[in-house]
């Protein structure tokens, strides 16, 4: 099998695998139980959450919280929801979000304008945010909510510069954003980005389904800026209830001090790939479009191919046992339009048309002459 579809979800490599085996046959016990059992699995829960939070740049407790939760989807809901709730309601409130986000974050936006709140999506066309837009927006927002890399076209978005002119106008307002694609794949930390807080998911960078993260700095707890979503036995400093799922957690630990150890070379190795596999596209298929945005990431790369449905160029590659998706993995399996690709400006038949290809370091240079000879037998084949 060649698989190409990284962004949807990962193989857990061998240190991760290996760490949730040990986790789960050494470190079963409760870490919030105080015999021996329970203090093994609190010591493995603690070196998890530094491993994490090292691995997104946080050298101190004193700058902030790792709050585990169950997946990216969760991290985000948390840091929404609970920054919103936390908040006395005023009129005239707004919170400021894309317009191409991951569901995870759309849909919680969307609950939100049914009860009342009012959301302005920040249009996102070829790939970066509309600063007109976000300085004619800028105040009274309580929660800004900015996904840093797209899943869909792998758009680095300037999250930084857009919290910061957000914050001038509006001081008392909660930045957030989702970094699910961003993690282990190129560099930031919650501190440059000017983020409150910073939803990761172990899953994307070779660790287990099912296991999250929410960064939260320590203004935001302190300023009880945040509230939980989901009370009961008080785990993760209250923040998020429920006995933790330290197979899962270990395993996360383990992958993110591997991919930031390896950060620079498998960026390098990824752009490798991309650069292959766009250059041999480009010259087979004159009318192939790579919707590549101004400022990108490397492992994302989005295609068009003109008169060839997506869900027909992926039965095609997947008859060649070669595994891609149709804009994100969510929007397949929903059949609906890519919201995301509109926004970036492409037309509705394009959005029809295009595919996502995402490159882990893990790929060989094979898989990528395979891949393109697959797209380009497909290109001359199906088209209609
Ligand atoms: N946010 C983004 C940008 C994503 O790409 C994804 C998953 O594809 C998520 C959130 C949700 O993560 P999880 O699958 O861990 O819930």
């Amino acid at each position: 099998m060649i698989y190409f579809d990284h962004s949807a979800t990962t193989q857990p490599s061998r240190a991760a695998a290996e760490a949730a085996a040990r986790a789960i046959s050494e470190c079963w016990g409760n870490p919030s139980s105080t015999h021996r059992a329970g203090m093994s699995a609190r010591a493995l829960l603690d070196q998890s959450r530094t491993a994490v939070a090292l691995s997104l740049g946080v050298r101190r407790p004193e700058e902030g919280r790792i709050i585990f939760t169950s997946c990216g989807t969760e991290a985000d809901q948390l840091a929404i929801f609970g920054a919103v709730y936390a908040k006395k309601r005023r009129p005239g409130d707004k919170i400021l979000t894309t317009d191409s986000e991951h569901p995870a974050v759309e849909e919680a936006m969307k609950r939100l304008e049914t009860e009342g709140f009012t959301v302005c999506r920040i249009p996102t066309k070829g790939g970066a945010l509309d600063f007109d837009f976000i300085r004619a927006n800028a105040e009274g927002v309580i929660l800004a909510s900015l996904m840093l890399v797209n899943n869909e076209h792998g758009a680095l978005y300037d999250v930084r510069r857009a919290f910061a002119e957000i914050r001038a106008a509006s001081p008392a307002a909660v930045t957030h954003t989702d970094a699910v694609q961003a993690m282990g794949k190129t560099d930031f930390t919650p501190a440059k980005l000017g983020a409150d807080m910073l939803s990761v998911s172990a899953h994307k960078i070779g660790a287990l389904k099912g296991t999250g993260a929410l960064f939260v700095s320590a203004d935001t707890l302190r300023a009880k800026k945040l509230i939980p979503i989901q009370p009961g036995g008080g785990q993760e400093d209250g923040m998020r209830s429920g006995t933790e799922n330290l197979p899962g957690i270990a395993a996360f630990g383990a992958a993110a001090a591997e991919m930031k150890s390896h950060l620079r070379e498998n960026i390098a190795a990824v752009t490798a790939l991309r650069n292959q596999i766009t250059e041999t596209l480009t010259a087979a298929v004159p009318d192939i479009r790579v919707n590549a945005p101004a400022a990108g990431v490397p492992h994302v790369l989005s295609l068009s191919v003109p008169g060839v449905r997506s869900e027909v160029m992926l039965n095609h590659l997947s008859a060649r046992d070669i595994c891609i998706s149709a804009g994100s993995a969510c929007s397949a399996r929903a059949h609906h339009r890519s919201g995301a690709m509109l926004a970036f400006g492409i037309t509705e038949k394009d959005a029809d048309c295009t595919v996502r290809v995402s490159i882990s370091h893990t790929n060989t240079s094979a898989e990528a002459a395979a891949l393109c000879e697959g797209i380009i037998e497909g290109a001359a084949r199906l088209r209609k």
